[in-house]
């Protein structure tokens, strides 16, 4: 078989990725920004996760520390049930960014399959894989367009689906209805809960949209670096 959910699964409950007594400290010269303070916090197999909180509230400096894309000053970032840092991207994690960053000559389906061909997968199961997961969202009908034919919501899914062609255990996305309108980011949301479902990953999204969070059934709430609402107590082995 070559699609999405091929892989071993982890059992519910294992922790994906587990954040102790994090803090990142940006410094610019003399300027230091403390982005995020004292945050523990673990993601769990299953879980459905926004992480909200208003604009500099520390969303995308935690994402980029649970993707393993950011150390922290201080405090340890690990993922026990998925591996070392350095194994993780194309693998057991992947990451949806706000904007889509599709590559202009490439169409989708090559598109998708491009992060698998780095990686070493051949190019047959690349190819394989990418029109899997097109397909696990419904987006076949696009795999031989140019991103520049594609609206704005369906270069974000396409997105997704590059995500979910790693067959991502955990599945991180970083405001990714950002550039949308409402409709289009209800249409994201809805392929990024389909990937997870796929795959049978956990899922964690950033959003300041109350709508966009209200989809998912497990809320952190960030104010000012500090997660002030989550599953603090909850990450313990
Ligand atoms: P959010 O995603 O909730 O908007 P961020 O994690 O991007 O918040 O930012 C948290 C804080 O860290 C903000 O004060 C922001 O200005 C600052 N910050 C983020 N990235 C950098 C950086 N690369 N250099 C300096 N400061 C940064
Ligand atoms: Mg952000």
């Amino acid at each position: 078989m070559t699609g999405p959910g091929t892989e071993e699964q982890p059992r519910s409950g294992d922790i994906l990725a587990r954040c102790e007594g994090v803090a990142r400290t940006y410094r610019a010269g003399a300027v230091a920004t403390v982005a995020l303070q004292g945050v523990s916090c673990c993601v769990r197999a299953g879980d459905r996760i926004a992480a909200t909180g208003p604009s500099g509230s520390g969303k995308s400096t935690l994402l980029h520390l649970l993707a393993g894309l950011d150390t922290p000053t201080v405090g340890t970032v690990s993922w026990p049930a998925l591996g070392s840092r350095s194994c993780l991207r194309p693998g057991p994690l992947a990451v949806v960014f706000q904007a889509p960053s599709l590559l202009a000559p490439l169409n989708v389906e090559e598109n998708v399959a491009l992060p698998l061909l780095l990686a070493g997968v051949s190019p047959a199961d690349a190819r394989a894989r990418a029109s899997d997961a097109l397909a696990a969202l419904g987006l076949e009908d696009l795999a031989a367009k140019l991103p520049e034919e594609l609206s704005g919501g369906q270069a974000q899914r396409v997105a997704v689906a590059r995500a979910l062609a790693s067959r991502p255990r955990l599945l991180l996305a970083d405001e990714p209805t950002g550039q949308l309108d409402h409709a289009n980011g209800t249409l994201v949301i809805d392929a990024l809960l389909a990937a997870a479902e796929a795959n049978g990953a956990a899922l964690v999204v950033t959003t300041h949209d109350e709508r966009v969070a209200a989809r998912l059934p497990q809320r952190w709430r960030l104010d000012d670096g500090r997660l002030v609402d989550g599953n603090m107590s909850a990450c313990s082995a």
